[in-house]
């Protein structure tokens, strides 16, 4: 029951220039039912069987099964969406170090659309600039962009060292490679968190492009389960 072997070096585009790669996976449905068997010695007793216990698991918070799958991805997006999801403690990360590699000038993220702050959440967004505001917003952030990136190249220019020259750059903006591993019980929570309609946009948009490029593929039980007992309850709370 490999499903995931095709998947492993698919790269899928999300945002204006960004990315999400599946590196490495390790286990499918079957090694979540085997992990759960261990426990009386016992493995598959065949599909039926097989994928009822695999319900009976998620419905039930038996957790740990679903830590016996891995997934290692490689992503590119903009640090604004890097610093929200290396919050999840239960990841591990690795990152591209603006002490080593210099930036670019295409590094900078530029929203195809401008959305307005929601009134009724002081988080969240809602609705959209009107195209006209929205050009010019564009246009005064590729200036804003260039002039950044002019500073930049003249302190390193001048000798300045990498790791202090960066601070000309708008932080948030910048395109960010990372590599990030977790296990499926971890993924899970990450999915039901920042696919959720309080996530802001551009994390949900990695967030969707892991459950239906990567996990949905892959854990295929697993994904209707996790749609029935969690996200279908999420929704509904
Ligand atoms: C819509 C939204 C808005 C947010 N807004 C803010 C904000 O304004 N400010 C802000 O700071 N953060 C904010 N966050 C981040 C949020 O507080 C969490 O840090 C983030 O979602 C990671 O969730 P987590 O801790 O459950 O995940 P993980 O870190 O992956 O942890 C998973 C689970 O492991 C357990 N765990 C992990 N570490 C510990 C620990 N040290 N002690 C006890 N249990 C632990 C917990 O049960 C936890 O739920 C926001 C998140 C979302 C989704």
């Amino acid at each position: 029951m490999a499903h995931h072997t095709a998947l492993i070096g698919k790269r899928v585009p999300v945002l204006e220039k960004g990315w999400i790669e599946l590196q490495d996976m390790m286990g499918d449905d079957l090694a979540i039912v085997n992990a759960a068997r261990v426990s009386y010695l016992g493995e598959s007793k065949g599909t039926g069987p097989d994928k009822k216990l695999l319900f009976y698991l998620l419905r039930n918070r038996h957790t740990t099964p679903f830590e016996q799958v891995e997934f290692k991805f490689r992503v590119r997006a903009p640090v604004l969406v890097w610093w929200q999801w290396a919050r999840h403690r239960t990841w591990s990360f690795n990152a591209q170090s603006g002490r080593y590699t210099p930036f670019q000038e295409n590094d900078f993220y530029f929203p195809t659309e401008w959305r307005r702050q929601a009134q009724s959440d002081r988080q969240m967004s809602e609705g959209r600039t009107a195209e006209e505001e929205g050009a010019e917003l564009s246009a005064a952030l590729a200036d804003h962009y260039e002039r950044s990136f002019a500073l930049y190249q003249a302190a390193l220019q001048k000798g300045v060292a990498r790791e202090l020259a960066r601070i000309f750059l708008p932080g948030f903006s910048l395109f960010y490679t990372w590599v990030a591993k977790t296990d499926a019980h971890n993924l899970m929570h990450f999915m039901n968190l920042r696919m959720g309609s309080h996530a802001q946009e551009e994390i949900r948009a990695y967030a969707k492009a892991i459950y239906t490029e990567f996990f949905c593929p892959a854990l295929p039980w697993t994904a209707v389960a996790f749609e029935r007992y969690v996200l279908a309850k999420h929704k509904t709370a």
